[in-house]
């Protein structure tokens, strides 16, 4: 554990995996080499204010793993960005790509920095100067990085410009989640929630639940939680809890999709939408509902909280946001749940498309995106859901299990090992 007793998330990533590698009997070599990032880029850069102060803001990339392809990950923008935890998203990002049978191995990068207390000049400048820092080790066949928290298609827009200063053909594919005039893909953004829908719908078709009868707490409506709601709901659940940073709004008999987007394109927020109760984000993980949609932080469902989970079926909108202990409460109380690495994998999924279209330079209709995802996204749950009856494991190891599974023949064959 690297500080104190507290475990980071990248103790909690090495201990996913080597639950999976142990129960694998993975080859000591392999895990040698998957068990630490391939290459960790820190920098130190500085940004000047529009007051005229520089200010030093520090910033990583951690590229993973690429045997199955160029690297591909998210960079955020956080104020609690550690080097720790960008290691454990890029160590995640190799097996949601491997889960996804895309063709990318695993990379994160981040900026710790607060974005809401900078101007956009500011803004632009610290995202032109981090890309323009990390290009070395970029590029659209290297590495493609894509938004994460508090970055998005604009942010992309800056980076990809940033890039071209370099490289002058123009080179859309070196990030995805770009805006649709500068080559971004129809479908990206209600991706990863309606991944999270598939995941959900292919999971309750397994497990024999009626989504007709079916009710869902939803943490977090913001990207994912958002077009998470509106998907499940177009499957026939019926959503009774949201929240956001704010906290939540809870109501027996629905919240419809387009009521509360209204009412927190009015407000700000979900709270007080009418009709409902006030609920705590804590409240909310322990509703009695069906299912479970964690869409905001890391670590919320806990060894504290997991007992008290009622959900039959939880499905990880969110990156992390059950610690390894709460992992196995939740299976020992026959809990079904979806891990990130493939209920969020829309996300990423949608990126390879956007990715494809630039390379080729052919753009797909948005129906022609959804269909696709959807292949991507049922053929995932199908083949992970198939690792973990064969080992009767909870679908984390499964999914862990059938990803380092395709990693290791790769590297095998590739003679890494
Ligand atoms: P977002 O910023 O759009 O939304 C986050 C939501 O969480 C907001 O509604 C915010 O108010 C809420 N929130 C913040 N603090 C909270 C708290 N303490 N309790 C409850 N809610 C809180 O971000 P997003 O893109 O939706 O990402 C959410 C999660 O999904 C992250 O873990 C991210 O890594 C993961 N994810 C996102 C994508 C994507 O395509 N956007 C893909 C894969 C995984």
């Amino acid at each position: 554990m690297s500080t104190g007793m507290q475990k980071t998330q990248y103790d909690m990533a090495v201990e996913q995996f080597q639950k999976a590698a142990d129960i694998m009997k993975l080859d000591p070599n392999v895990q040698e080499i998957l068990r630490k990032p391939r290459r960790i880029l820190s920098i130190n850069f500085p940004v000047k204010m529009d007051d005229g102060r520089i200010l030093l803001y520090s910033g990583f990339r951690s590229q993973h793993n690429n045997a199955l392809g160029p690297y591909k990950g998210g960079i955020r923008f956080h104020p609690n960005v550690t080097i720790d935890e960008v290691k454990a998203l890029s160590m995640w990002m190799t097996w949601k790509c491997a889960v996804a049978g895309i063709p990318f191995g695993g990379a994160k990068g981040g900026v710790t920095v607060n974005p809401k207390g900078l101007s956009k000049p500011e803004l632009e400048r610290l995202s032109r100067t981090f890309f323009s820092m990390i290009s070395e080790i970029v590029g659209p066949f290297r590495d493609i990085p894509a938004p994460d928290v508090y970055t998005d298609s604009q942010t992309m827009a800056w980076f990809m410009d940033e890039y071209s200063k370099n490289d002058r053909n123009n080179p859309f594919a070196v990030v995805t989640g770009k805006p649709l005039i500068i080559g971004g893909s129809l479908g990206r953004d209600s991706a990863t929630g309606r991944g999270v829908s598939v995941s959900v719908e292919e999971a309750a078709r397994h497990l024999k639940m009626n989504l007709k009868n079916c009710t869902c707490a939803i943490q977090g409506w913001g990207n994912v939680g958002s077009w998470a709601h509106k998907f499940v709901e177009e499957a026939g659940v019926k959503v009774v809890a949201v929240s956001d940073s704010k906290g939540g709004a809870h109501k027996h008999s629905g919240l419809p999709y387009h009521e509360v987007l209204a009412h927190k394109q009015k407000t700000g927020n979900v709270l007080n939408f009418p009709g409902s109760q006030p609920i705590t984000n804590e409240e909310l993980l322990e509703l009695d509902v069906d299912i479970l949609i964690p869409a905001a932080l890391e670590d919320v469902i806990t060894a504290n909280n997991a007992k008290k989970i009622k959900a039959k079926l939880v499905a990880e909108g969110a990156n992390g946001p059950t610690a390894p202990e709460a992992d196995d409460i939740l299976f020992r109380n026959k809990v079904t749940l979806v891990p990130d690495i493939l209920a969020n994998s829309g996300g990423v999924s949608t990126s390879y498309l956007e990715w494809v279209q630039n390379l080729q330079h052919l753009y797909w209709s948005a129906e022609e995106v959804d269909h696709r995802l959807k292949a991507i996204m049922v053929n995932a749950f199908a083949e992970v859901w198939k690792t973990t009856q064969k080992h009767n494991v909870d679908m984390r190891t499964g999914a862990y299990i059938y990803a380092i599974g395709k990693v290791t023949d790769a590297m095998k064959i590739r003679g890494w090992v």
